[in-house]
């Protein structure tokens, strides 16, 4: 069996080839599958009956299963979906008025062991495949909300509750490479979801060469999470600096950007209109003391000098022996605004969803740890059932 949500639309050409079957039912699957969230090929109806028939008999729809579902009191929900039985991983839909951002995973753990987040603390266990990737989007687009209306708010289209994906959940996204690549074809592509680049964001740690891919492969909005202004602290809080330091790490966003494009970097408009590879977006998160002086703004303005690049501050989401302390709103203040008066566009985030742990680096899922013994809590109640089949076969 294979499941047809690991493909992107020329993958499910190529399968239909591989089973004797015509490519060009391909875009009509790809639709019935992604656009309608139709997931039982007898549903299929204008599919023929024989091939809906051997579909049935060799490929199979699945997405993962949620295994919890919370709504935060500003509407942020997150769920943490089953991806078999010892792991879990979390997405977040934060609804805003004229926008849906889903915020998704990419791997069960990480293991780039940044300090100040949750999801590297509890170590690495695996990739998530494809299916599991887009699954998350799928679900979001297909399911409805708890008190059984559509998922969406404000002017959001309805049967587009989500607007923009950012893989900012648990994982790197860079060092799931081949999935991401597939992954981000099929939201982008008219046939599935029809997402924008602008409205698809990868965000790194800082994987060089694989910036260098992304923008060959699939360029789409690049996040980068620089978090500090010099190698020194980089490395401490953000260990694969060692591998790639910051020099290495602003020269491939430099090569990221187009250089055809107009420099006018002070102009939010431009920005706002601008394609996926104008600009790349520096994440900043805000550590109380460590990261958040004015001399350390004012080394981040000469370091990323003709950079056609924005800042977006996040204050630290604390977890149970972070460590760390959020900084105090007036010092994100004050730094926001020494950036701002050399020129950059700077934003704080606002954090979302915080009474449900939703928020930034505050996603655990539920990972089997290779390095720390404490079981799970899916372990310990030994839940098994571990994909949710939609009515297809499997
Ligand atoms: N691995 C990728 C994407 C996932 S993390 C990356 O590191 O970019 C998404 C963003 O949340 C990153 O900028 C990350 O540095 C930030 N983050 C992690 N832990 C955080 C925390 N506790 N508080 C605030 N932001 C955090
Ligand atoms: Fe991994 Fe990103 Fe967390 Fe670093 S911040 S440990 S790269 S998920």
């Amino acid at each position: 069996m294979v499941n047809l949500l690991d493909y992107d639309l020329a993958g499910i050409k190529k399968f239909l080839i591989g089973i004797g079957e015509d490519p060009f039912r391909g875009t009509q699957l790809f639709k019935w599958v992604h656009q309608k969230g139709v997931a039982d090929f007898e549903e299929m109806t204008n599919l023929s009956k024989s091939l809906r028939k051997v579909l049935s008999e060799v490929a199979t729809v699945e997405v993962p299963m949620p295994k919890k579902d919370d709504i935060a009191s500003d509407g942020t929900r997150k769920v943490l979906f089953g991806v078999d039985s010892q792991n879990a991983v979390e997405s977040v839909f934060i609804p805003e008025i004229d926008r849906g951002t889903l915020c998704i995973s990419s791997q069960v753990g990480c293991a780039l062991a940044c300090t100040f987040c949750s999801t590297g603390r509890q170590g690495f266990n695996r990739n998530l495949s494809v299916s599991e990737i887009v699954g998350q989007l799928w679900w979001f687009m297909h399911s409805p909300t708890l008190d059984g209306t559509p998922n969406r708010l404000g002017n959001v289209s309805a049967d587009r509750p989500v607007s923009n994906v950012v893989m900012m959940g648990m994982g790197e996204p860079l060092t799931n490479y081949d999935s991401l690549i597939t992954a981000l074809r099929v939201m982008l592509d008219d046939n599935a979801y029809g997402l924008s680049r602008r409205k698809l964001t990868v965000s790194t740690s800082g994987i060089v060469p694989n910036i260098d891919r992304l923008r060959e492969d699939c360029p789409v909005s690049l996040a980068v999470s620089l978090h500090a202004p010099t190698n020194e602290l980089r490395d401490e809080l953000v260990p694969i600096n060692k591998k790639y330091p910051i020099e290495q790490l602003l020269d491939a966003c430099r090569r990221y950007i187009d250089p055809n494009i107009s420099s006018d970097v002070s102009s939010e408009k431009w920005i706002r209109s601008g394609s996926p590879r104008d600009f790349v977006t520096f994440e900043y998160v805000m550590l109380h003391g460590i990261n958040d002086s004015n001399s350390q703004a004012r080394e981040l303005l000469k370091l990323t000098e003709g950079i056609s690049c924005k800042f977006n501050l996040i204050p630290f989401n604390p977890f149970p022996g972070s460590g760390y302390k959020t900084s105090h709103s007036e010092r994100v203040q004050a730094f926001q605004r020494i950036l701002m008066s050399g020129g950059r566009i700077a934003t704080v985030r606002k954090t979302r969803g915080d009474d449900v742990s939703g928020a930034c680096g505050q996603l655990a899922g539920e990972v089997k740890d290779k390095r720390t013994p404490r079981r799970s809590r899916s372990q310990r109640e030994g839940v098994s059932s571990n994909r949710y089949v939609m009515r297809g076969k499997s």
